[in-house]
């Protein structure tokens, strides 16, 4: 009797036993193990606020519970994606670029690097009210405005001539708090560009950049340079005269034709090889946005007006890809055959890449300007090139989902489903380590713990084609 009766106290102290209370509780879920590229089965995850509180077998079923439970059943857990080149712009059509907050979360991003727009006040302030849970949206992990020379092409540029004024752009840029440092070379002296690197490095940020046309990439590696953005730059490292082409475009002795002709007669995939392996040793990383070149690339074999996520995009912002399709209206049959070759020739750098230890970083440059480069739906696309140019599946969502936070230093926050990792997160009805394409069949969203399930995401997405349609009617 007295058995008994300790066995039903026992039983009953299992159930009534003090269950912690926690907002979101996620059963017999698949936890993608991005890093090692194996599926964990069977797991529960309790999320408590914005972050994981436990990961674990079905022990956790005794000592969680939640008004929010996941079935996860069939599914599969992961981070979520991060964008790691996208830019935010068009002073005229601020209200647009609000509209891709949520449209990023609705395709499962909820982290972007931002890198540089003429917008940055405002992408500055939507960080903000993102942060402290004002506003919803992606992560954003911005440069604010990219440092160039003076008179430079794009609008919003802090522009420097002298070191005295990179001083001082710098310190403006402390001020605003931006999260790493841009630079581009329209306009910018080469002197002054590794200086900026070199000074921007020593105060703390990480720097990514283009290259200007008289420097070796190793020279701006060696100045500290965390990202070459675009792949096309390390075409000039695939030669062994890289060095006396940037010293003749340097002083004005060899043109672009010249030095893009001499660069491909000696292409040597070795001499690549080991300068790849010397910026991979030196932490120079490279942002491929494969996506951007291959739509200039196929412009005309590809039929983007026929893309229903234009519905999802402002007026303006498509009016903004007109530029480049402008631009390249008058190409004759030898020129956009030029645009394919180079671009197949720039993608096929990605086995090399990835041999030489350099870190690949999933960007697409997706926003305006860029043609049908669409937001939100452009690094799903990204990592499907990766993929199809030579990366495995787990590689393309570790160069999104591992090597992003990294880039930042925030490990410790983001890139896995573990305890005290940030909840954002996104749930799959597919493996994707088995197919890359699985990214885009989304279940589920978590932003700093808030659950998007199916339902919510689709009305977001119903809410911004609405927004939409009023706006191009109106
Ligand atoms: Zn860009």
């Amino acid at each position: 009797m007295k058995f008994y009766f300790s066995l039903i106290a026992a039983i009953l102290c299992v159930s009534c036993q003090s269950k912690k209370d926690v907002s979101i509780f996620i059963t017999n879920i698949s936890i993608v193990d991005v890093k090692n590229g194996e599926i964990i089965s069977d797991q529960f995850v309790a999320i408590q606020g914005d972050s994981i509180l436990e990961v674990g077998d079905q022990s956790l079923k005794v000592k969680y519970q939640s008004n929010f439970t996941i079935n996860g059943d069939g599914k599969f857990l992961l981070p979520g994606l991060w964008d790691n080149h996208v830019h935010f712009g068009g002073a005229e059509y601020i209200d647009e670029n609000e509209q891709l907050l949520p449209l990023y979360l609705a395709f499962g991003v909820t982290t972007v690097r931002d890198a540089a727009g003429d917008i940055s006040l405002e992408v500055l302030k939507w960080r903000d009210e993102i942060n402290q849970g004002k506003r919803i949206g992606p992560k954003i992990l911005t440069s604010g405005p990219k440092l160039e020379g003076i008179n430079s092409i794009w609008p919003g540029d802090l522009e420097i001539g002298t070191v005295t004024e990179l001083e001082a752009a710098l310190d403006s840029l402390e001020k605003l708090k931006v999260d790493f440092i841009k630079i581009t070379d329209n306009t910018l002296k080469p002197e002054l560009f590794l200086e900026a690197v070199k000074q921007a490095t020593e105060r703390g940020w990480s720097v990514s950049g283009h290259i200007p046309t008289a420097l070796t990439i190793d020279q701006v590696s060696k100045a500290g340079q965390k990202t070459v953005e675009h792949l096309g730059y390390l075409m000039r490292m695939t030669t062994p005269f890289e060095e006396e082409i940037s010293i003749a475009r340097g002083n004005d002795t060899m043109n672009a034709t010249d030095a893009a002709k001499l660069q491909s007669e000696s292409r040597d995939d070795s001499v690549a090889l080991t300068k790849f392996k010397q910026l991979a040793a030196q932490g120079t990383g490279v942002v491929p946005t494969l996506l951007i070149s291959s739509n200039i690339a196929y412009l005309e074999e590809k039929y983007f007006q026929g893309d229903t996520i234009l519905n999802y995009l402002g007026p303006k912002l498509k009016e903004s890809y007109q530029w480049r399709i402008q631009r390249m209206a008058n190409d004759t049959p030898e020129d956009k055959q030029n645009r394919k070759d180079s671009f197949e020739a720039i993608a096929n750098l990605i086995p090399l890449v990835k041999e030489s230890g350099m870190k690949i970083y999933a960007g697409t440059d997706a926003g305006y300007l860029n043609t049908y480069d669409y937001p939100g739906l452009a690094i799903h696309l990204e990592l499907q090139l990766l993929v199809k140019y030579g990366l495995t599946p787990r590689e393309a969502l570790e160069a999104s989902i591992i090597n992003g936070p990294e880039y930042f230093g925030l490990e410790k926050d983001f890139g896995s489903v573990q305890k005290g990792k940030k909840a954002n997160l996104l749930i799959l009805n597919q493996n994707p380590l088995e197919n890359i394409e699985a990214t885009l069949d989304i279940q589920d969203v978590l932003k700093d713990g808030q659950l998007l399930d199916r339902i919510k995401l689709n009305q977001i997405l119903a809410e911004i084609k609405a927004w939409v349609a009023k706006k191009e009617n109106g």
